[in-house]
Order: C-alpha cells, then structure tokens, then sequence
C-alpha cells in the first residue's frame, strides 16, 4: 500500500525494511523526549546535534533523552555532533536588518562603536586582512552579494558594493567564494565543543568548512591531545570549492563525508550541486567510506505536511546515487512536521532502494568496488556477500568488535539484511549509520562462532526475522576470538 507507514521498531523489524540511514537534525520542534521518540520509531538511526546552535547544557539533556530512548527501546541510536568550524556570521546590525540596494556602499570595519547603518562586523576578526580588492561576499544564503571595490591603505576596513539587492539580518552566515582565509579549521568554540563531545562520547564529530585534507589531520590531533575514552567517527563536511578540489585526498584522510549541500551551493554555483554531488558520493563509494547527503531534502516540510515532488525526487535519487544516510536539517529541528519528514523520507528511501535492486547493469561505482581488496577482511567479506547472493540468504551477522567488518560488508550494497552484534554499546551506535547493517548489542565476546550462531538463530525465530528453512550466513572478525582470523560459517535453519 503507497501511503502504508513503515515502521522502525526493533531490530528484526527494521532488518527487513529501510537500508538507507536517516539523520534528523535536533532543534526546539523535536527536544522533548515524546517528540524524540517518534523521530525514531518513524525511522530517526543518528540524531545530529549542531554546535551552532544550543548550549552544552541543553545539547547535555538532548543526548541523556536519546541514550534513554535508545536503551529503553533496544535500538542502537549514533549521535553526530556538528562542529561549525570557520563559519563566519555577521553580528549584530544597529536596528536588526539593513535593506541593500544594487550599487549600496557598505563597509566591513573591524570595530564600530557606535555602529553606523552602512557599518558591518562580523565573528571573523581577520577578515579585512584576508578579503581583497574583487573579492565577493555573498550574504542571505547566497541571495546578497556584494564586492569588495576597495581596502584604504590604512586596512581598517574594506568597502563593499552591492551586486545582487536584499535584505541582511543579524548573525547571517558570510560566504566568500573564492577568498583564501587565514583562519585555522578549528575555532576555539570549536575546541570547546570538541572536549565537550569527547567527554559525551559522542560517535560521529562533523567538521564545518574543510579546505583540504590538513583540516582533518588536524581535528584527528585535538581529539588525540584529549585522550578519549571512545574514538569518535570524523565527517568532512564538503561545502567549499577548496575541499571539492581537495576531495580526494580529503575522502583519503577523513572516516566519512557530508555533502553539505547548504553552503555548497552558495560557496559553488548551484548548478553545479547536483554533479558535485554524484562526484562525491561516488568517490565515497570507490573508497568505502560512509558518504551523508545533506539539506534541504524535504525542505517544504518545514510549513507544509508533504512535500514536494521535486523534493520526493531529489531523496530518491540520493538513495540511487548511492548515499549510506540522508538527512533532515530544518525539516526536524524547527519545522511544523518533524515526524512526518522523517516517515517521509523512509517511506522515499524504501522506494528507491527497490529501484536500485532491479537496476541494471550494475552502478560503475559499485563495480568498482568489488574488483580490489584494500585487506583481507574485504576479501573475507566480499566471498561472504557472494555466497549470501549465491544462496539467497536471509541474513549476513557480522560479529565485530571495531564495527570495520560490517562496514566492509555494507559496502558491498548486497540485499541481504545485514546484522551487526557487537558486546559494545559504542561500537552499536557508530554501525547504526552503516548502510544496510542493524547494530544489536550481544556480549558473547567469550563465544565460539557455533555457539554466536545459535544465539543469532534462537533471536531471529524470536523475533519472526528467521524461519525454518532460513539461511544465515556468520563472519566472526579476525579480531572477534582468539583464533584472530576471520572465519565463514554457514547455516540452514532445519
Ligand atoms: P550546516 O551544514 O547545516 O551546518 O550549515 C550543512 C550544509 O551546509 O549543507
Ligand atoms: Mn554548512
């Protein structure tokens, strides 16, 4: 039935339904635990927590209502906290707003005191040393912009002509294509948010703004320095020419990637997003990395309870590129149909990826994938994801203790529901954004394979997952026993 909801509820259920990750950003239109709770059982896998916004003692609440939820109803849930990085804002204007008209002096000066209607600061202090003369600085979500025409000798102040006419608010976001900055990758808030996030375990950092892979080198290095008990998941957020022309060497350096299409698409031409895009996920998908398409999905949701069929398409259609997860931003954090979006944008997901499995011939991409064995354990995995094929299996278990083996095997994009056990709680919630794998905490560190088997086919008969005459096929991680290498077990339930 098209308009039937499809439910997340425990593990088994969900085996069998949406493959694709759903991200929901968290904001005052779902920070109440009831609203919470039916972000996850309409879909919500990670809840993302932006630093930009929000206290650490409200982001505090927030993560102890989504740990609770997550126990109480047994379903791993990863937490994405989004560092904003070098984001540059505007600060206060004298009377809130300015209205710019085409060919408007204004100047950018380091302090105005008291400030003049023409006169803007912003949070980035080296911002008058770091613009030029024809640098472009685009405002309003890329909808302002204006030009640098001049930078009086005295550098205290650059003059600014408006191109493109409209309206700038206080604490707007500052976009400068083209401008190389000074500015390090990780701001001292940043730094702050980062010993904050370490200190909540959370599991994946988002890094704002890279440039190039250095940038996430360096977060690697603070993280380091803060000797956490848990080594967060680090996402490169791709939101500037500089990282697009960086991006290999960024997938390279960095665990996952967001295609941050928010600030991409002010930072680039628009009508290069959508090639980008495809670019990036699939360059993702070559090297195995987890790749996150991101913003303004169901944008219309915010105001309206469906969307619209640009937006039903645009979903779909990051599913068919080939994203691990996609995610709401707005839609769940300040809009009027938090829920909904999310029911959405399963029920989307669910569709699309019945399209990829009839899909042929096979995405070039995932060709690609198959042909080369970066280690041992993709090999394992691969010669794992093609018996399971070969035998029209019901389940691939991984039993892993780094959560590396259900990656390898979510990136084989196989049919097959995928289960992920693992004894350890944080190691659930990362694979809770692995393509395909539902994370289910087991302690059977001290089990034979044999025995994790029995354990795997007494839950599944349980919980209507397997059936007599079900197949399942068991990878224990080389690093999962003893023994200390990989092992392939499989098994027909009598
Ligand atoms: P943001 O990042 O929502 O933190 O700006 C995502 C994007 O720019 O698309
Ligand atoms: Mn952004």
């Amino acid at each position: 039935m098209s308009g039937a909801t499809i439910h997340k509820g425990g593990a088994g259920e969900r085996l069998m339904q949406v493959k694709t990750k759903i991200i929901a950003t968290v904001g005052p239109a779902c920070a109440k635990p009831e609203k919470l709770e039916e972000l996850v059982k309409a879909g919500v896998d990670v809840f993302r927590l932006n630093f930009a916004h929000g206290s650490h003692e409200w982001l505090t609440q927030i993560v102890g209502y989504i740990r609770e939820i997550s126990s109480r109803l047994g379903r791993p849930l990863g937490i994405l906290g989004d560092l904003s990085g070098p984001k540059i804002r505007l600060n206060e204007l004298p009377s809130g707003m300015l209205e710019c008209f085409a060919g408007m002096k204004v100047e950018f000066v380091r302090k105005a005191d008291p400030l003049q209607p023409m006169h803007l600061t912003c949070t980035y202090a080296a911002l008058i040393d770091d613009l030029q003369e024809g640098d472009l600085i685009l405002l309003a979500d890329g909808a302002v912009s204006m030009r640098v025409v001049s930078k009086p000798l005295a550098a205290d102040r650059v003059v600014c002509e408006v191109i493109q006419p409209g309206i700038i608010r206080n604490r707007q976001g500052i976009n400068l294509p083209g401008a190389i900055l000074s500015t390090p990758s990780l701001t001292p808030k940043d730094r702050e948010d980062l010993v904050w996030a370490l200190d909540h375990q959370i599991d994946f950092i988002g890094l704002s703004f890279v440039r190039r892979a250095e940038d996430i080198e360096e977060l690697q290095q603070a993280i380091a320095d803060l000797k956490p008990s848990h080594v967060p998941q680090i996402v490169a957020k791709i939101e500037k020419m500089e990282a697009v022309n960086d991006l290999e060497r960024i997938i390279v350096a960095t665990d996952m990637v967001m295609v941050a299409r928010g600030d991409l698409g002010v930072e680039v031409d628009i009508a290069r997003v959508p090639g980008l895009q495809k670019r990036i996920i699939r360059m993702c998908n070559q090297h195995r990395i987890p790749v996150i398409t991101a913003t303004q999905m169901l944008d219309s949701m915010q105001k309206n309870s469906r969307p619209t069929r640009a937006e039903a398409s645009d979903v779909a259609n990051a599913v068919l590129d080939g994203s691990d997860a996609i995610m709401l931003s707005g839609e769940s954090a300040a809009g009027d149909y938090p829920v909904e979006a999310v029911s959405m944008m399963n029920r989307l997901a669910h569709e699309a990826e019945r399209l990829r499995v009839h899909q042929t011939p096979p995405d070039i991409s995932l060709a690609q994938v198959r042909t080369r064995a970066l280690e041992v354990t993709e090999a394992v995995t691969h010669g794992a994801g093609i018996v399971a094929e070969m035998l029209g299996a019901n389940l691939i278990v991984v039993a892993t203790r780094s959560g590396k083996t259900a990656l390898s095997v979510s990136n084989q994009r196989l049919q097959v529901p995928i289960l992920g056990l693992t004894p350890y709680p944080h190691v659930a919630t990362k694979m809770a954004l692995f393509w395909g794998v539902t994370p289910l905490i087991a302690n059977l560190t001290e089990s034979t394979p044999q025995q994790i088997l029995d354990f795997v086919v007494q839950w599944g008969l349980t919980d209507g997952v397997l059936r007599s005459g079900s197949k399942v096929v068991l990878i224990a991680a080389s690093n999962w026993s003893a023994a200390g290498h990989d092992q392939l077990l499989v098994h027909a339930i009598p």
